[in-house]
């Protein structure tokens, strides 16, 4: 039974006001994800809502698992049946299986990941400028996103078009948009804006998910944007039983739309309101939270807070200045080897580096390996990224849908079967003049000029072979024993052997489909209703967050290392955090120093970063790196300097690692004059 003595008074208030809007706007480690789910079990023990009225939002998958095992823990499984506790993408999948027909798509529609994507604008490129290069079509695909969290139609945005690029993402964004639709597939930014598009143009299914979800509840609010705050809009318009929960100072997506606004006038879009503030901090100790306020009231925009713990001050902050980036990961291997070794009760999986950028977490990755220290690497090429994965999963994403073109065509001639580039180029030719779908110029084949008798013969095959299959995934029980078949009539293995020269390689690559195998298998077991339409689904919502691991990974990860960028750090916490690469140019990023001048979010980032610590935090930074061969002269973070010299203690590469607290005291009263000296001043 849930107890409400366990939370201080103003959490209890937020937890026990179920009607009307809520806004819980409190700093980092003040119990707002906890105030959510303890609220999910009040609704449900004391108010006897039924769990399909709940709706709980987060922004990971990896959040949104969390909170429902902890809603698990404390009611039980079966209570917790029909509740939704999703991210905003999934969430509004489930909208758009059921009725996305109402928008002209097919119920079989794909997901696009971000490689079909490319594929699909590169080629849109092509027709337009003959030297476009990758980064064009990620530049694109950028503004496109941004667009569609803007809820900017391709219309709309001819109009608001300047720069270079800009011109050429008009010309290229009503097409890429008309292909997708003929191709029965959406994007990730799709799914939001067909679910509100389908909410506006249809008052019965508006109503009905209205009522639907009677209580709803935000995680994360700060970081929502326009989409998306467009949606909980229209959900809760009615009853206005919503409840969001956040942190402006921890609004760290304002460059991908987040709006910090919209936190910061959910008082005055939601009449009636409810503002509760929390200001009590449960994870981190005193020292670190100290660090953590100093940094964030430099920035000038923000709700003032003062958070405090009734914990003590803890240990002091570290400042490592390590020499260069191999100095760095040895600097952070030396200390969770020498941590481990005075407080035994601490495991790998208690430690987090941290960084700004993905491509800093080289250096650590090459070091742990060296060292043996397992470890997960979350946002880095995932499993479900990796060539010889995506190509099995092309071939399921055709059995499903076989308009889906990017992927048709990514199987076509995979492996080898005499369809080469110049006889493709014909089919798509034929395809766009009698504006045909590929698919169903591929069922008659004959009626393409110029084709050659074995080609169209081995297209014939090709097709009668994934009409079988087509044909026989319908049988869930045996989805995975049909994969495994397909696999081997395929040959899959034989073709990366011939194509990989390294036989090592050769053989990872032919497990990591083997993968595929096993991961559908564990879907199989874990599925009530399973079909090869909702494993595609699963694989396709996996986010940044990770695990998108095979199973092997997912065991290691159990007492290993966290390496995560700041971004993907947001709402966890760990006993000992790592913050590396304390320099001007990765925090702040160049980019918001030289381009963006937003040095506010970066502030934000590090604040993040900051109070993920619970027990102790260490800062590292280099006086060098390489770059491009060359070694550069690297500046200290402004924002160490923002840290109270009382609580910071600088340690040199070169002195002790490990300080008793009268050591830390003494080197605390010789940081300022050392953090000066770096700076120049
Ligand atoms: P963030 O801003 O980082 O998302 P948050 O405000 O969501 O943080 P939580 O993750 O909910 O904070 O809580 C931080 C930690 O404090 C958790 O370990 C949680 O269990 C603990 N905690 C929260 N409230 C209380 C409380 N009243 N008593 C004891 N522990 C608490
Ligand atoms: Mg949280």
């Amino acid at each position: 039974m849930f107890d409400l003595d366990s939370l201080n008074p103003q959490q209890r208030d937020a937890v026990s006001h179920t009607e009307g809007p809520l806004l819980l706007l409190a700093g980092a480690g003040s119990g707002k994800t906890r105030v959510i789910t303890c609220r999910i079990v009040y609704l449900l023990q004391q108010r006897s809502v039924p769990a399909e009225q709940i709706l709980a939002v987060t922004f990971t998958n990896k959040a949104a698992r969390e909170m429902r095992e902890r809603v698990e823990e404390m009611v039980g499984r079966k209570a917790c049946k029909g509740m939704v506790i999703a991210t905003f993408h999934s969430l509004c999948v489930r909208i758009l299986k059921v009725h996305i027909e109402r928008l002209g798509y097919k119920k079989n529609f794909s997901i696009y990941s971000a490689a079909d994507q490319q594929q699909l604008v590169k080629r849109l490129l092509k027709d337009e400028i003959a030297d476009a290069t990758g980064k064009d079509a990620e530049q694109i695909l950028w503004q496109i996103s941004d667009a569609k969290s803007r809820l900017i139609d391709p219309e709309q945005f001819v109009s608001s078009s300047r720069d270079p690029i800009s011109c050429l993402t008009a010309l290229v964004y009503p097409r890429y948009q008309k292909e997708l639709k003929a191709y029965n597939a959406v994007d990730f930014d799709d799914l939001l804006v067909l679910a509100v598009r389908l909410l506006e143009k249809n008052n019965d299914l508006l109503e009905h998910y209205q009522q639907h979800f009677r209580y709803q509840m935000v995680d994360e609010y700060q970081d929502t944007n326009p989409v998306q705050y467009r949606l909980l809009k229209l959900l809760a318009d009615g009853h206005g039983n919503l409840c969001v929960v956040g942190d402006d100072d921890q609004s760290i997506y304002g460059f991908r739309g987040a709006d910090v606004g919209t936190i910061l006038n959910f008082e005055q879009d939601f009449s009636g309101t409810r503002l509760i503030k929390l200001e009590q901090n449960y994870r981190s100790s005193g020292n670190i939270l100290t660090a953590a306020n100093a940094v964030i009231k430099n920035n000038n925009k923000r709700k003032e807070k003062a958070l405090w713990t009734a914990d003590g001050a803890g240990r002091l902050v570290d400042y490592l200045i390590c020499a260069d980036d191999e100095d760095e990961a040895c600097q952070v291997i030396e200390r969770i080897h020498a941590e481990l070794g005075r407080q035994p009760q601490l495991k790998y999986s208690d430690f987090a580096i941290l960084y700004r950028t993905n491509t800093q977490s080289r250096a650590f990755e090459e070091q742990l390996r060296y060292e043996n220290i397992p470890y997960v690497l979350i946002g880095g090429q995932q499993f479900f990224d990796r060539k010889e994965v995506k190509d099995v999963i092309a071939y399921l994403k055709v059995l499903v849908n076989p308009f889906d073109e990017v992927n048709l065509l990514r199987i076509l001639n995979y492996p080898k079967r005499n369809i080469g580039a110049t006889s493709a180029d014909k089919l798509i030719r034929f395809s766009a003049e009698t504006e045909l779908p590929l698919w169903n110029v591929l069922l008659e084949p004959e009626q393409v000029p110029d084709l050659n008798p074995k080609t169209v013969e081995a297209i014939s095959a090709f097709v009668q072979l994934l009409e079988r299959y087509r044909y026989r995934f319908r049988q869930p029980l045996y989805l995975s024993d049909t994969l495994r078949e397909l696999l081997e009539e395929l040959k899959l293995a034989e073709e990366i052997y011939r194509q990989e020269n390294d036989a090592q390689k050769a053989r990872r690559r032919v497990e990591n489909q083997e993968e595929v195998l096993n991961a559908m298998a564990a879907y199989l077991e874990r599925e009530a209703e399973p079909s090869l339409v909702g494993f595609i689904e699963k694989v396709s919502l996996l986010d940044d967050d990770g695990p998108k691991k095979n199973d092997k990974e997912q065991k290691l990860a159990q007492n290993a290392v966290t390496m995560m960028s700041l971004h993907s750090s947001k709402g966890l916490e760990f006993p000992v955090v790592f913050l590396v690469g304390m320099e001007e140019g990765f925090l702040p990023h160049k980019k918001s120093i030289y381009e963006t001048f937003d040095i506010d979010e970066e502030r934000r980032l590090c604040y993040v970063g900051i109070t993920r610590a619970q027990r102790q935090l260490v800062l590292l930074g280099a006086q060098q790196r390489r770059k491009y061969g060359k070694l550069e002269q690297r500046e200290p973070s402004r924002f160490l300097v923002e840290i109270p010299e009382e609580v910071l203690v600088r340690c040199d590469s070169n002195t002790p690692q490990v300080t008793s607290p009268e050591q830390q005291a003494q080197s605390a009263s010789n940081f300022f004059s050392g953090i000066s000296a770096l700076l120049g001043d």
